[in-house]
């Protein structure tokens, strides 16, 4: 498709209001995930943005685990689960074979959406290397990070997207050492558009900004592949915090420029609020504290601990050539006279 075609397509696949969410679900009612769960609105939004002509692929993890329990599905699309690091090469696959079908006319010439999912540790730890070579390719694929900051499904394991501190029952504060996970949290979405030139597009989200989430989902749809969308989603189970505070912390995880949300297009970078009015200078962000106060997982922090990640937040926006994304302080360019 030419760029102008696609522009066009992306315009038209926008929502504007809530009110014209399609009221179909083609992941509905009985899936067993936990009270307030945000990866299951994520899988909501995913099968709602998209519509019935997709097909879905899930690695283990949390979204496997509880929505295809003992020959039940909440899935109405067909789904795929594929192992915990498969999900890259499931979708490249799929892709692929979609793709030679309709060549050989074995099956008719149509979009069919194929969306692969996966957790911390399916897509940003042992996944990554098939995702990655998922983005080197040009098929028509969206692979979708749901990140709950743990391994959750097997009781809340460290992973290299666990944030700065939190407890997991890997990284318990002990009486010698009260800060167990000492390393920062892997940012995903700048690994996938700096070293992967054929990514189309990438965004950030959370369910909290489900008209912005659908969206993002319809436009990676839309341009095609190869694509990548890395959501935050509060986790009551393994962030300990009561169910009914979900869709809060999604708001305080942006509001406190923790989570930045952002979308990669076209060699650019396209802020979405409240991040843009951050960036911009139009609003303050609030500061970490209020977000970290209301998990369990943090309750150990000292102001100290509490003091240290709001410098490192600050760092992202006041010191990062591009605010909150890449965590490149300056651009020195100099060119050897030898
Ligand atoms: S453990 Fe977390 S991610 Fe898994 S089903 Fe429960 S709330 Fe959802």
């Amino acid at each position: 498709m030419a760029e102008k075609e696609i522009e066009e397509k992306v315009y038209k696949s926008i929502i504007k209001t809530i009110k014209d969410v399609p009221l179909e679900e083609y992941y509905t009612s009985g899936h067993r995930t936990c009270q307030g769960c945000e990866s299951a609105l994520v899988m909501r939004f995913l099968a709602k943005a998209a519509g019935p002509r997709t097909i879905v692929i899930g690695a283990t993890g949390c979204m496997y685990v509880a929505n295809t329990t003992y020959y039940t599905t909440s899935w109405v699309v067909p789904w795929v689960h594929t192992q915990l690091g498969g999900s890259g090469a499931a979708a490249l696959g799929t892709a692929a074979a979609l793709r030679a079908l309709m060549r050989k006319g074995k099956i008719k010439q149509e979009p069919i959406n194929v969306i692969a999912f996966c957790g911390d540790l399916g897509c940003a730890d042992m996944g990554l290397s098939g995702v990655s070579n998922a983005m080197t390719y040009d098929y028509n694929l969206l692979i979708i990070l749901y990140d709950n900051e743990s391994s959750a499904n097997t009781d809340i394991q460290e992973t290299s997207m666990t944030p700065y501190g939190a407890q997991t029952s890997f990284s318990r504060p002990g009486k010698a050492r009260r800060i167990m996970k000492r390393r920062w949290k892997k940012n995903v979405v700048p690994i996938i558009i700096a070293g992967h030139r054929n990514v189309k597009y990438a965004a950030t989200m959370t369910p909290a900004y489900p008209l912005d989430a659908i969206n993002k989902i319809r436009k990676a749809l839309t341009i095609g592949g190869p694509t990548f969308i890395h959501s935050l989603d509060p986790c009551p189970k393994g962030w300990d915090y009561d169910p009914k505070f979900s869709h809060e912390l999604g708001v305080l995880a942006v509001e406190t420029g923790i989570w930045p949300l952002y979308e990669y297009v076209n060699g650019e970078i396209i802020y979405n609020e409240p991040t843009k009015s951050i960036v911009e200078g139009r609003m303050k962000r609030k500061p970490v504290k209020e977000y970290l106060e209301k998990q369990g997982r943090f309750s150990h922090f000292t102001e100290e601990d509490i003091e240290y990640v709001q410098r490192m937040v600050d760092e992202m926006y006041e010191e990062w050539e591009i605010p909150g994304v890449m965590p490149i302080k300056s651009i020195n360019v100099k060119i050897s006279d030898k």
